[in-house]
């Protein structure tokens, strides 16, 4: 049977979140052949229809609105509750980004909805929806099986291929006037820092630092790999906590959990919490001076050595290519 099927599209510094093309392709598998219709909040957000339109939404939602400009929760979730409310779907998807966990359980309770939580993929068989997502920290994988009522879940961003987009795909528009009101916080300013140039949720490649960088200062030459290979930097609890970094990059179960195609470990032990953030990382690289380490049982390729001999030659070898 076909489903209707809604998804939030998120804007994140002026772009849509792949994330949010990859919940797209996530609809587009569920909808089998019914309206895969996407939601824009904010008071400019027309830029985005085409882009959503190539990437398969059939028709788009536009909540214009200042107050949704930028993410408050009380905001979004009476404006997000009243488009499902007017919509309908059958199934609701939203990115596993800071707002998607935010946003999705408390949507989910007022409407008295399930929600299953950081999907790592989806399989559509006749009515039902079997999803796929990582428990005990990423150690073991849960499916879930859906076959009545409203399905609502998260999508775990690098999980689901989002497809080539199609440029004769055209989408038509709602505008849907929410109601918002006893908004209880307002953000007066949104600072970002430097290193979040690249997303690191969403990056492909993340070179990152553990305590064996030893210093703020020896983190400069996983930047220079970093930008040679168009990555982002991300580090372990140690370094942050040695106070090399920022916390915002750091990885693991109490930091940001990535799935990159690459991820390079430098000076990172491999610690238990460390691996929940990155063990679903596609092809991993670990450089350590302990071949004993046990970054090394989870890594895909590993060199033992001093990781201030082995960056820069790699950064030496990767400007070559
Ligand atoms: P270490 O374990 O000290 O490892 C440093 C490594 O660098 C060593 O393997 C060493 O051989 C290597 N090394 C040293 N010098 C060099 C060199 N010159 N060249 C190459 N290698 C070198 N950790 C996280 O990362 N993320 C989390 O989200 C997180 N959450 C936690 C939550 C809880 C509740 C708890 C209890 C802990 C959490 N931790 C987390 C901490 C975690 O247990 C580890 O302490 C931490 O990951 C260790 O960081 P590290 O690997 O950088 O440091």
């Amino acid at each position: 049977m076909s489903k209707n099927v809604l998804v939030l599209a998120e804007v994140r510094s002026g772009n849509l979140r792949n994330v949010s093309l990859e919940a797209l392709s996530a609809a587009k598998q569920v909808a089998n052949g019914g309206k895969v219709i996407a939601a824009l909040f904010g008071s400019d957000m027309d830029s985005f229809v085409t882009p959503l339109a190539h990437y398969g939404a059939d028709q788009i939602y536009l909540i214009r609105n200042k107050q949704l400009d930028i993410y408050t929760t009380d905001a979004y979730t009476q404006a997000f509750t009243q488009v499902i409310q007017e919509v309908k779907p059958d199934a609701i998807f939203l990115g596993h980004t800071a707002i998607g966990k935010d946003l999705a359980p408390r949507v989910a309770a007022r409407l008295q909805l399930g929600l299953i939580s950081d999907c790592t993929g989806l399989e559509v068989n006749g009515d039902e929806v079997i999803f796929t997502r990582p428990i005990y920290a990423g150690k073991a994988f849960q499916k879930k099986k859906i076959s009545a009522g409203t399905i609502f879940a998260t999508i775990r961003p690098n999980n689901i291929p989002i497809g080539d987009p199609n440029p004769n795909g055209i989408a038509s528009t709602v505008s849907f006037e929410a109601e918002i009101k006893d908004i209880r916080t307002v953000v007066k300013e949104v600072v970002r820092k430097a290193s979040e140039s690249i997303d690191l949720s969403e990056a492909k490649i993340i070179v990152s630092g553990g305590r064996g960088v030893k210093s703020a200062d020896g983190f400069k030459s996983l930047y220079e790999l970093a930008e040679v290979l168009g990555a982002a930097v991300g580090a372990s609890r140690g370094a942050c906590d040695a106070g090399y970094c920022d916390y915002s990059l750091q990885i693991g179960q109490t930091g940001k959990v990535v799935t990159p195609d690459l991820y390079i470990a430098c000076g990172i032990s491999g610690a238990i919490q460390h691996l929940a953030g990155m063990s679903n990382s596609k092809i991993i690289v670990a450089i350590n001076k302990d071949p004993e380490a046990p970054i090394f049982q989870v890594a895909d390729f590993g060199i033992v050595g001093d990781l201030f001999e082995v960056v820069p030659l790699l950064t030496e070898q990767f400007k070559k290519v």
